[in-house]
């Protein structure tokens, strides 16, 4: 039996199990699906995210991922550009998480794929996952690493979030000038009842990430190409964007009820041994583009905490929250503000006036570098 069991095989499962397996930790991930796929995600890498992926060893150049040096904010016809206070890269989840799995795997961890956890119970013997095709477990240490879908009985507690959200990705092939106008930038569209994120990633791909209210989604008859078109006629930048666009996928990927805002209460009645990490830990909103980082930290302070202080999840929980809590509510409160056309036009008009102030913005909405150094330096 393994010493550590880890549920879901995503950026922070997979880069939990490296840590452990490195450590010479006993440790069975186990992986819903079979095979690499597509995830919902705007693919946009931070600074904190590629610095846990460069202590990894994992070369962003090898993946072919693109640079993004600037952010475009547009609401309308308004736009306002600046710099951002890093270099990001942008590639897709399906080659990250691949890459991740495996190194896991090359490490010594035991990666089971095609198998899902259903159920997770606790009795006086401790926890207990149940597994359609391993059957029972009952692991001493338990890491739920399942992302943005929850496990029967160990749900997350999402009262207090903005839960009322549909996520679609979509990759295209731009046209060529749309392609160079977009190049080494990331341009995030507001609209009424919703955002959108378009950047390239690797190999002349770019990234198109829409997030709207379930109203808004219904307003268009729950129809995709009704809603591209719907935001592409609000927004000139965007129709401009796709014009000529061939889509890559034959209907987009989506998620819905993603809990923006959430972070795991440090006191809970849940047992030692399970440790919640990535976004069953926190889930900032898409936007800011860090929700990679919170789960590659989150993996790493879980394998951390495990291999000094043993089961002491609680240690862990407490230390995550402080290190992610309060740019998960700046960048909530942001959010918030742009769900209102009030909001939008202010926020377009502060960042053309003051676009230092949408700088300092970008870096209080981010894993902060210290509480990345503190993880990678180690006890
Ligand atoms: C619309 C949208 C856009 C985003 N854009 C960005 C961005 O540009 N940049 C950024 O940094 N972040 C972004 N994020 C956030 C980012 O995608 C997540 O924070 C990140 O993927 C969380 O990683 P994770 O490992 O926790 O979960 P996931 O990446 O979701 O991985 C979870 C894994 O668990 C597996 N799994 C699920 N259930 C089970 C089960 N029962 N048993 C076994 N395995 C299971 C899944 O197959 C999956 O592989 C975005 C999110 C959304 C919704």
């Amino acid at each position: 039996m393994e010493e550590v069991v880890i549920a879901g095989g995503g950026l922070a499962g997979a880069v939990a199990a490296c840590m452990l397996a490195r450590a010479g930790c006993p440790t069975l991930l186990i992986e819903r699906e079979i095979a690499p796929r597509h995830k919902v995600c705007g693919e946009f890498l931070s600074i904190e995210a590629q610095t846990y992926l460069a202590h990894l060893g994992i070369d962003l150049d090898d993946l072919g991922a693109s640079r993004i040096k600037s952010v475009r904010l547009i609401s309308g016809q308004r736009s306002a550009e600046v710099e951002l206070p890093f270099t990001a890269r942008g590639v897709s989840r399906m080659k990250l998480d691949e890459v991740l799995l495996n190194l896991a795997a090359s490490r010594g961890a035991k990666v089971v794929r095609g198998c899902a956890v259903r159920t997770i119970s606790f009795d006086e013997r401790g926890i207990h996952a149940r597994c359609a095709e391993l059957g029972d477990l009952r692991p001493r240490t338990l890491f739920l690493a399942t992302g943005k879908h929850d496990i029967r009985g160990v749900k997350r507690p999402t009262s207090g979030t903005t839960h009322d959200l549909v996520g679609f990705k979509a990759h295209f092939c731009l046209a060529k000038r749309q392609q160079s106008t977009l190049d080494g930038h990331v341009e995030i569209i507001l609209f009424a009842g919703g955002y959108a994120g378009l950047q390239m990633i690797e190999e002349g791909t770019a990234n198109l990430c829409l997030v709207v209210t379930q109203g808004r989604f219904k307003a268009v008859g729950r129809s995709w190409p009704d809603l591209l078109r719907t935001v592409s006629e609000e927004t000139p930048a965007l129709r401009k964007r796709l014009e000529g666009a061939v889509p890559l996928f034959e209907r987009p990927l989506s998620i819905s009820r993603v809990p923006y805002g959430f972070v795991h209460p440090s006191r809970t009645d849940e047992p030692q041994g399970l440790f919640r990490i990535g976004d069953q830990a926190g889930v900032i909103p898409s936007y800011t583009g860090d929700g990679m980082a919170i789960a590659l930290h989150s993996g790493c302070l879980a394998a951390s905490t495990y291999l000094t202080l043993g089961q002491a999840s609680s240690t862990f929980h407490r230390q995550l929250k402080a290190d992610i809590q309060h740019q998960i509510r700046l960048a909530s409160l942001l959010y918030a503000a742009t769900r209102h056309p009030f909001g939008r036009s202010a926020i377009l008009r502060f960042c053309q006036a003051w676009p230092s102030v949408m700088r300092h913005v970008t870096s209080s909405t981010r894993l902060q570098d210290r509480v990345v150094q503190r993880v990678l330096v180690g006890p």
